[in-house]
């Protein structure tokens, strides 16, 4: 495949409307007549998919899964056709392909499908014939033949396996915010545009609240060298460009001279955490092996486990984990029988948790960045529920109404403040 394609992604609000779709058709065109081969992967309109599973549970309380993913996989095919008419218009050739046709095929788990394989024979052939090709993202087909969708923000996804496909020399993501930021802005108003970012630091961040990139479209860039180029889908500045770890460390010490402490790249956070406690469970071998199956077959996502050393032998533990807020339920669920089996005194939620993350390369080689953390919080009278590190990131559990607290004081005690600010006014959505 020749080296001069390149694959662009439109967000859900760089298409809401019928302008939108013109202004993106004419960026489009714009990169065919530079001379580049334009594979183009968009998302549904606006809020078109959370309409779609609005629809969905006004009907039935447990829509099936292989029938929610019939519905939501429109969402970005009513895109596409549109997008593909507006190029007609300005005199290229367009054709829309839904994900099936684009040869994305995926394992068979609705509604949050895994890509395993993207044939992409029929792109290859349209682009040889000098048509720009638009993929309906977010979608693909299963070993079984169903419609299947890759869970939410799954574009992204699509538009990396598509780059990976076909060589591409960039996978594109225009969105509604001209980049990654240090920080979300509207909470943060100093919070900077990151030029660079490594892989790792991204993946860490998308796991961390950061919804600017679908968490799995940075795990499948990494896993295939593909790189990113997020930004802004109404400037033409440069935004975001998430790449290997040695050249993002390569252009991060050059503005080390601009930045003064740039050992950490970004504070993220999340708003949507619940913590589920198990009060008494037996010290014994097997225990957490079977709370945790519980969960799994429920594909709950847990995220932290605390378990504490009882203070003898032969007394029970208690065990916390967080999940999304939205799955707490299905985790009350999953874990009675275990409660029971396992004779688990009690099981308490609680549903207002937030999550501060604190994300950096240049962690690994400094002692002392957790210290740090503990300490500011500390100062800001924020208390500390539960911890989670990874070698680039120290993660702690606050109280949710104290979220923004946190993360305006570590992202100004870590030198993360910048002086572009951004007008609150503005029409942003995900930064961070
Ligand atoms: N339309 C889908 C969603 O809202 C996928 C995407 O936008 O990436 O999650
Ligand atoms: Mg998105």
């Amino acid at each position: 495949m020749s080296s001069d394609t390149v694959v662009m992604k439109f967000g859900g609000t760089s298409v809401a409307d019928a302008e939108r779709i013109r202004s993106a058709a004419k960026r489009i065109v714009a990169k065919r007549e530079a001379g580049q081969r334009v594979v183009v992967v968009l998302s549904a309109r606006g809020k078109e998919t959370d309409r779609l599973i609005a629809d969905a549970y006004e009907i039935s309380e447990r829509p099936a899964p292989r029938e929610m993913d019939m519905l939501l996989s429109t969402g970005e095919r009513v895109s596409c056709a549109l997008a593909a008419m507006a190029i007609n218009d300005l005199g290229h050739e367009a054709i829309s392909l839904t994900g099936s046709q684009a040869g994305i095929v995926t394992d068979t788990s609705h509604t949050k499908a895994r890509i395993l394989d993207v044939r992409a024979d029929r792109i290859v052939e349209a682009l040889d014939q000098d048509r720009i090709v638009l993929v309906a993202g977010f979608q693909g087909v299963s070993t079984a033949k169903d419609v299947t969708t890759l869970g939410r923000g799954g574009s992204d996804t699509t538009a990396v396996a598509l780059a990976a496909a076909v060589e591409a020399d960039v996978c594109e993501i225009y969105t509604d915010v001209p980049g990654v930021f240090t920080s979300d802005p509207r909470i943060e108003p100093h919070a900077r545009k990151i030029d660079v970012v490594s892989y790792e630091e991204m993946l860490e961040m998308s796991a961390s609240g950061a919804g600017v990139l679908q968490l799995r479209s940075v795990e499948y860039a990494r896993n295939h060298g593909v790189r990113i180029h997020c930004r802004s889908s109404f400037d033409p500045g440069d935004g975001t460009w998430v790449v290997p770890e040695s050249e993002a460390a390569a252009a991060q010490q050059s503005q080390e001279q601009s930045v003064e402490n740039p050992l950490i790249t970004a504070v993220t956070h999340s708003t949507v955490e619940a913590r589920v406690t198990l009060i008494g469970v037996p010290d014994t071998p097997g225990a957490a092996g079977k709370i945790a199956g519980a969960l799994a077959d429920a594909r709950v996502n847990v995220d932290m486990i605390i378990q504490n050393e009882p203070p003898q032998d032969d007394t029970p533990a208690d065990m916390s984990f967080t999940v999304p807020r939205d799955d707490a339920q299905a985790a009350e669920e999953a874990l009675a029988p275990v409660v029971a089996e396992l004779g688990i005194k009690a099981l308490r939620t609680d549903p207002d948790m937030g999550k501060v993350s604190v994300i950096g390369a240049g962690m690994r080689t400094h002692p002392g960045v957790a210290a740090k953390v503990f300490r500011v919080l500390g100062e800001e009278g924020i208390n500390i529920e539960m911890i989670s590190t990874s070698p680039i990131k120290i993660s702690c559990v606050v109280a949710r109404d104290r979220v923004p607290d946190a993360v305006r004081a570590l992202h100004g005690a870590f030198g993360l403040t910048g002086e572009d600010t951004i007008r609150p006014e503005e029409p942003f959505g995900q930064f961070t």
